[in-house]
């Protein structure tokens, strides 16, 4: 009875919507019941407000390491660079200082409402909407690593008394696949976010992170892809508008792709690259279509090649159960998908059952740290159970 209500509450929270096919349809045509932060997120929104650390000198820009140190190998994208230099002259302007709180960084006090008028005003004068969008993603991602400076580990994004670095175990994820970690910039250095985990066990080269409206990510991802050709590209992402293949249907015996993959494997060459959309249930749509549409401005047509993942005993028996996990999250997702490219007799032999459990371990790792903080803050244990789901 508990399990049941457990799972019922998950399938309805975690996001996006969900990368199980039979949910798919309910979950896509019903209207998203919870879509609340998770209280995970709102015990973050709960810790003092905290300064930003631009003070000492040299501190008011970002600098090539920093940028890098939060899991990417991208130059510091020019846009995020003019905001925080904006911000930073608004200090001096204004004669306040930054105050952030909550998850990720949010402005706050009299600088809060300074800057909303004058980030109000720059948009406005924006003229094409790409560059309005572009403007919105990155001054997010902007208030992000500057609230989150030396108040959050920069590899586990979780704050640093809470680091769950050393319970990590690297893992070498079967050369022949790479992820990309679509992330919206809401999602950039959230506590509770499990892309992360992806690239803290398989590294950022088997796992690279896309921020959503930042030109320098995208730009390097669709460089990859077109080199890479369509047939090597695929993203993960039950929308019932696009078609979807199975893992079967789309790297079985029986498709068509299945000599190519034969090929692609004995020359070692080319990579099949796996898109992960990480983003809630309402801004994954988005992302998709904004996928699709670089995607139609490359190859021309719109189907971005989709997989859905099965549903089912086949591949949910590998997973441990715990129900609350299920592979709606986004690293679970990826657990998905090398647990059924590991069923395929021509996937069997590049231990991707054992790169799953890695991340399996990631994620159990990552729900204890966040739990060992709830409990540290003072929250109930009950709570905790009840919850633990919350996590995407
Ligand atoms: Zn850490």
């Amino acid at each position: 009875m508990l399990l049941l209500a457990r799972t019922r509450a998950f399938t309805f929270k975690c996001a996006p919507s969900s990368y199980l096919g039979f949910s798919t349809k309910t979950h896509m045509d019903a209207k998203p019941r919870t879509l609340l932060r998770s209280p995970f997120s709102s015990s973050a929104s709960r810790s003092p407000p905290r300064e930003a650390h631009m003070n000492e000198p040299g501190n008011g820009f970002i600098s090539l390491q920093e940028w890098q140190g939060w899991g990417t190998k991208s130059p510091v994208p020019a846009m995020v660079t003019e905001i925080v230099e904006e911000l930073q002259s608004m200090e001096n302007d204004i004669d306040a200082k930054m105050s952030f709180g909550g998850i990720g960084g949010k402005l706050q006090g009299y600088f809060k409402v300074q800057e909303d008028k004058k980030h109000r005003a720059t948009y406005q004068a924006l003229g094409d909407s790409e560059k309005k969008f572009q403007f919105f993603a990155a001054r997010q991602i902007a208030c992000r690593l500057l609230g989150s400076r030396g108040y959050l580990c920069q590899k586990c994004w979780l704050p640093l008394e809470d680091c769950m670095c050393s319970r990590l175990i690297p893992c070498s994820l079967w050369p022949g696949m790479r992820f990309w970690l679509y992330m919206h910039p809401k999602d950039f250095l959230r506590q509770n976010n499990t892309g992360k985990v992806l690239w803290q066990v398989f590294g950022i080269e088997a796992v690279t992170l896309c921020l959503f409206g930042i030109a320098e990510h995208e730009e390097m991802m669709w460089n990859t892809f077109k080199r890479a050709g369509k047939n090597n590209v695929w993203c993960l992402y039950p929308n019932k508008s696009a078609v979807t293949k199975s893992v079967q249907e789309a790297f079985g015996q029986e498709s068509s792709a299945d000599q190519k993959c034969t090929q692609l494997m004995t020359d070692g060459d080319k990579t099949l690259n796996f898109i992960l959309i990480d983003g809630t249930w309402s801004n994954s749509n988005a992302m998709f279509g904004r996928l699709k549409e670089q995607a139609k401005s490359i190859w021309g047509e719109e189907d971005l090649p989709c997989i859905s993942l099965a549903t089912g005993a086949s591949a949910m028996h590998k997973l441990r159960p715990q129900p609350s996990w299920d592979r709606t999250c986004t690293a679970a997702a990826a657990v998905g998908l090398l647990s059924e490219l590991q069923l395929l007799p021509e996937f069997s032999s590049y231990g991707l059952d054992k790169q799953a459990e890695a991340v399996e371990d990631g994620l159990v790792a990552l729900l204890e740290a966040l739990t060992a903080r709830r409990l540290r803050m003072g929250r109930s244990i009950t709570r905790k159970s009840r919850h633990s789901s919350d996590i995407c």
